[in-house]
């Protein structure tokens, strides 16, 4: 039901932007991916989905520009590139708050900036903002992360009040834990951090609060991603989305 609309997913080498391109290309959209990776994963993944691939680093905003401008207009933007950091506030490197804040949040401000006109000139476009459940709750040790994804929250928010007199919907999901080269790579940092080993911090930490003690799938957001994009989903416009295995229901 996606064919003749372009989808732009970023961060889509790798984990849920990857799932959610998948997704919509197998609904017939034209997929973009943007990320990093090998040239020869990159060549596959575009082999497969039948893809563009634009190299930008998205957290400056002239790659994010640029992305923009290469990817032409799109109908679907998916902000979904992120990172993590794990340190005490005092210790928090600042390039690495800089850098998280510009990624996981003004990439997003930047991209939505540039992608509306087209949107609003065909009075038909769909905003999907990969938030958090940190977008709701937090975590020590992860104040960046937790600023920006409350601050895509907020601005998904906005979005859907200036939008919704358009046929535009702007929203947010928001994963709990999802099995990803992301989390799998903050497992030493955590285990440092709190002095544990891999198993308790999978246990005690990461699914400490996800009551169903078990991780989402990428695919998953991938089909609620999907469904998103059906038009029984015109009246779902700044929702924040959770699936998190009941996290934030505590
Ligand atoms: P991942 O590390 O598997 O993938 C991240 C993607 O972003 C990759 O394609 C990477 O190349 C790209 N990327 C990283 N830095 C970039 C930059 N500077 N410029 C352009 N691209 C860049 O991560 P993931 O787990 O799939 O996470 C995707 C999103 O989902 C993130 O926003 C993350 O915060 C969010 N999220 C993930 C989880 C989880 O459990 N994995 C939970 C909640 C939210």
């Amino acid at each position: 039901f996606l064919a003749g609309k372009r989808a732009l997913v970023t961060g889509s080498t790798s984990g849920i932007g990857l799932a959610i391109a998948r997704a919509l290309r197998a609904e017939g959209a034209e997929v973009v991916l943007s990320g990093f990776g090998e040239p020869g994963l990159i060549e596959t993944l575009c082999a497969e989905l039948d893809a563009r691939h634009v190299a930008a680093d998205l957290s400056r905003r002239e790659g994010v520009e640029a992305l923009l401008a290469a990817a032409g207009p799109v109908d679907i933007l998916v902000n979904n590139a992120g990172m993590q950091h794990v340190a005490p506030v005092e210790e928090f490197p600042v390039e690495k708050w800089d850098q998280i804040l510009a990624l996981n949040l003004t990439a997003a401000f930047d991209a939505c900036r540039l992608a509306i006109p087209h949107m609003k000139a065909q009075n038909w476009g769909r905003i999907i903002n990969i938030a958090s459940a940190h977008s709701l709750t937090a975590s020590p040790y992860k104040s960046a992360y937790v600023a920006a994804k409350h601050g895509l929250a907020g601005l998904t928010k906005t979005l859907a009040l200036e939008l919704a007199l358009t046929r535009i919907t702007a929203n947010c999901i928001s994963p709990g834990y999802v099995w990803t080269p992301l989390v799998e790579n903050q497992i030493p940092d955590t285990m440092a951090a709190r002095g544990l080993t891999r198993e308790q911090v999978i246990s005690d930490v990461l699914l400490e609060r996800q009551p169903t003690k078990d991780f989402a799938k990428p695919s998953d957001l991938g089909e609620l991603a999907v469904f998103l994009c059906r038009d029984a989903a015109q009246q779902i416009t700044g929702a924040n989305l959770s699936m998190d295995g009941g996290w934030t229901a505590q």
